[in-house]
C-alpha cells in the first residue's frame, strides 16, 4: 500500500544516526532484576522507585477487586463508570496529599493535558519551565491561553515573565517537581513566593516526586513545607506507586471543574477495579512501610557516589534519577549495549527527549535493589564505560 513512504525515509535516517531503537521486551515481572532476551539483567531503567509493581499487598488487592468487581468498568466516569472505589480512593489520596480533593485520570500524561487545556482561556497566560515534561507541553499546545517559556529553573526569567503578563486574567506557572531527564528538584519555594507576589497560580507535576520526596512520599509540596500554597498538584500512579494513572490534587472547585471540562477525563473510560484497588493499597504501603523510601535514598547515595568515583559525568541530580551523560546519541546507545553485555539494562536517551549533545544513559535505582545488585552494576559501568571510551 502506498502513501506512508515519508515515514520509512525518516526511520532510515534514524538508523543511520544510530538512534533507532526497537522496543525492549521484558519477559519477567518488573523488579530489581528482569529477564530480557532470555538473559537476567539488573534493571536500572524503570520508574519502579519503591518496587511496588510486585508488592504482595497490591497484587492481592488487585486480585480481590477483579474477583468482586470484574475486569473493566464499561464506561467513562461521567456516565456509568464511577465505582465507589474510585471515589473512596480519591478521598484517601486527597487526605494523603493534605488537599481538599483529588481526581484520578487515566495517566499522568492525560492529567497534565486535561488540566492545562481546560482551566485557561484566551485571556490567560501559561508560564512554563523550558524542561517541563512533554505532557505539559502538549497541554499548553491545546490551550487557548498565551504562553511564555522561562529558562530552566531561572527565577529571574520567571519574574520577568510574571512582570510582563500582569494584564492577564490568570497566570498559571507550571513546573515539574523533579525533572525527569536530569533529576534536579524545582526551586518550588521561590517559585511559590514569586507567584504569591504577582498573584499567579502554581501547578507542580510531581510524577517523579510522588512516593519519593516528602514525608511518606507526599511529594515536593511536602518536601518544601508548602501545603496550602500550591493550587494544583499533578502526580502519577504509574511510577513509585507502581500501577497506572495520574491524579490532580487541589481544591474542591478545581475537582468539580475538571470533572465537567477536562476532556481526557470526560471522554475516556475509567480505571479497571484492579488498578484502583492496587493504587489504594499502595497508599497504605507508603504510610505503613516508610523504610522503603529510606532504602531508596540509601541506594541512591551509594550508586551516585560509585558512578562519580568512576569518573562519569552524572550532572546535578538530587534524586534517584541519575543521568550518565555521554554526548552524542550513538555513544549513549553504544554504552547501553555494552552495559547489557555486562548484565545491566539501562536505556540510552537521545534527542529529541534530551538536547542534542546531551545524550545519556539514564539510571534509576530502586528500594528493592540490593547492595550486591548495585555493586555489580557499578562494576559493569566501569567495564562498559572503558570499552566505549566514556571514562
Ligand atoms: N510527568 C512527568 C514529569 C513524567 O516523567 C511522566 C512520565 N514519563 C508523566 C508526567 C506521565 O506520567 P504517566 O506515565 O503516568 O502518563
Amino acid at each position: 500500500m502506498q502513501g506512508l513512504e515519508h515515514l520509512e525515509r525518516e526511520i532510515e535516517a534514524w538508523r543511520k544516526e544510530g538512534v533507532f531503537r526497537p522496543l525492549t521486551e521484558i519477559e519477567s515481572e518488573q523488579g530489581a532484576r528482569v529477564v530480557i532476551r532470555g538473559k537476567e539483567v539488573i534493571q536500572l531503567s524503570s520508574n519502579n522507585y519503591l518496587g511496588l509493581t510486585t508488592h504482595p499487598r497490591m497484587k492481592e488487592a488487585a486480585l480481590e477487586a477483579v474477583r468482586t468487581y470484574g475486569a473493566g468498568t464499561g464506561s467513562v466516569r461521567t456516565i456509568a463508570g464511577t465505582f465507589s472505589m474510585h471515589e473512596r480512593f480519591e478521598e484517601k489520596l486527597a487526605e494523603f496529599k493534605h488537599t481538599e480533593a483529588a481526581l484520578v485520570f487515566q495517566s499522568g500524561f492525560t492529567a497534565n493535558v486535561g488540566v492545562i487545556a481546560s482551566i485557561l482561556g484566551e485571556e490567560d497566560v501559561v508560564i512554563s519551565d523550558e524542561l517541563n515534561h512533554a505532557s505539559i507541553i502538549d497541554g499548553i499546545r491545546l490551550t487557548k491561553a498565551s504562553r511564555r517559556i522561562y529558562r530552566h529553573a531561572d527565577l529571574d526569567d520567571l519574574e520577568k515573565a510574571l512582570k510582563e503578563t500582569q494584564s492577564a486574567r490568570t497566570r498559571l506557572v507550571v513546573t515539574d517537581g523533579v525533572f525527569s531527564m536530569d533529576g534536579d528538584i524545582a526551586p518550588l519555594k521561590e517559585i511559590v513566593e514569586l507567584c504569591e507576589k504577582y498573584g499567579a497560580v502554581v501547578m507542580v507535576d510531581d510524577a517523579h516526586a510522588s512516593g519519593v520526596l516528602g514525608k511518606n512520599g507526599r511529594g515536593t509540596v511536602d518536601h518544601f513545607g508548602l501545603h496550602g500554597r500550591v493550587h494544583i498538584q499533578v502526580g502519577t500512579l504509574s511510577k513509585a506507586i507502581g500501577v497506572l494513572g495520574g491524579y490532580v490534587a487541589g481544591s474542591r472547585i478545581l475537582r468539580e471543574y475538571l470533572i465537567h471540562r477536562a476532556r481526557p477525563f470526560l471522554f475516556s473510560t475509567s480505571h479497571p477495579p484492579a488498578v484502583t484497588a492496587a493504587c489504594s493499597a499502595a497508599l497504605d504501603v507508603l504510610l505503613e512501610e516508610p523504610e522503603l523510601i529510606d532504602r531508596l535514598w540509601k541506594n541512591t547515595r551509594f550508586f551516585k557516589e560509585g558512578l562519580r568515583k568512576l569518573g562519569f559525568d552524572i550532572g546535578d541530580s538530587q534524586t534517584p534519577i541519575t543521568p550518565v551523560i555521554v554526548g552524542e546519541g550513538a555513544k549513549a546507545m553504544a554504552l547501553s549495549d555494552a552495559l547489557f553485555e555486562e548484565g545491566v539494562y539501562a536505556q540510552g536517551i537521545a534527542y529529541p527527549t534530551v538536547p542534542k549533545g546531551k545524550a545519556r544513559v539514564r539510571t534509576i535505582v530502586t528500594a528493592i535493589h540490593t547492595r550486591e545488585d548495585l555493586q555489580q552494576a557499578l562494576d559493569a559501568f566501569e567495564r562498559a564505560g572503558k570499552k566505549v571510551g566514556v571514562i
